[in-house]
Order: C-alpha cells, then structure tokens, then sequence
C-alpha cells in the first residue's frame, strides 16, 4: 500500500537526519515521498502508476510488477544519476526513499529482485509481513506517530518551517515583481 511506503520513509528519513544532522526541509520531504512511491510505477493500478501517463504500462509490460524497479542495480542507477547530475536535498530525499521502498517490500511475503538483473529470485526477509494486512496497518499507525514524534521536535521543525516559509516568500516574489 503506498500510504505505508510514504509513512515509513517519512519515519526513516525524520530519524536519520535526525541522527546526522542534515536540515529537514520541504524540499526533501517532497523528494522521500516522490522516491517512496516510484519503485511502484512498475504497477498501473498503483498510486504513482496511475498518474504516469502510461509510463507504468509500458514498463509493466516489459518487466512486470516487482521487477527491474525494485532492484538494487536499478536504485544504483538513480543514484548515480541524481546525485552527480543535481546534488540537492530533493534528489538525496528521492534516493532515500527510493530504497526505503526497496526495503519495505523486502519485508514482505512476496518479497523482491535484490540482485536482477544477476538474477531474478525474489529475496525476502525471514520475518514477513501480508501487505494489506493487519501488520501492516500497525506498522503505518507507528511510523505517522514516529513522524509526528520527530517532526514536531524544535531539531527538525525548525529548518522545516524555515523551508515553507522561503518557499512562500519566494511564490510571493514571483507574484508581486
Ligand atoms: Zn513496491
């Protein structure tokens, strides 16, 4: 479900800048919720499948769900991309949640091709969770509060509401000149 893969990166990225100091802004939060959801594109009845303008019926097609896109050399591929091209939070917060997804599905009973295209056996971790299941629904309600939990501490909601407001000011800007 991709309202679990948006809640746990979000959970994931808060902590780890939280960790290593890294400025939470708006920038990054939309770059982790974009990244959260694109290994799914790979589906068409999926949330960012849906709004791809057919891209996700192609690439169905050629590779089918939970295939080259949620990869390990395929996150490879994005990240190099990304980051050497245009190093800025939103590309950093896309590569993060990005393999976040990768990580999530891991955990699931379907599980996903790490290693492809070296090979296509799906890899799962031993403790798995149905998606749409129960466990599911407990690990969404968790990561929201982790994310309120350490959104809402000064550390993070400080460069956070700094970022929306530079945002406002700079819409403004265009407006008003
Ligand atoms: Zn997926």
């Amino acid at each position: 479900m991709y309202k679990t893969h948006l809640a746990t990166s979000i959970a994931l990225s808060a902590a780890l800048v939280s960790t290593v100091s890294y400025p939470f802004t708006l920038s990054y939060l939309a770059g982790v919720s974009l990244g959260s959801l694109l290994p799914d594109i790979d589906e068409p009845r999926s949330f960012i499948g849906r709004r791809s303008f057919g891209i996700s019926v192609i690439i169905n097609r050629k590779f089918g769900h939970r295939g080259i896109t949620h990869s390990l050399s395929m996150w490879l591929v994005t990240l190099i991309i990304l980051l050497l091209i245009i190093p800025n939070p939103f590309t950093l917060g896309i590569c993060l949640g990005y393999i976040f997804h990768i990580i999530g599905d891991y955990f699931s009973v379907s599980g996903v091709p790490l290693f492809y295209p070296i090979d296509n056996i799906r890899r799962k971790s031993p403790v798995t969770y149905t998606t749409s299941g129960k466990v599911e629904k407990v690990i969404y309600y968790i990561s929201v509060l982790t994310s309120i939990f350490l959104i809402t501490k000064e550390k993070l909601l400080t460069p956070f509401v700094e970022s929306i407001s530079e945002l406002i000011i700079n819409i403004l800007r265009f407006f008003i000149s």
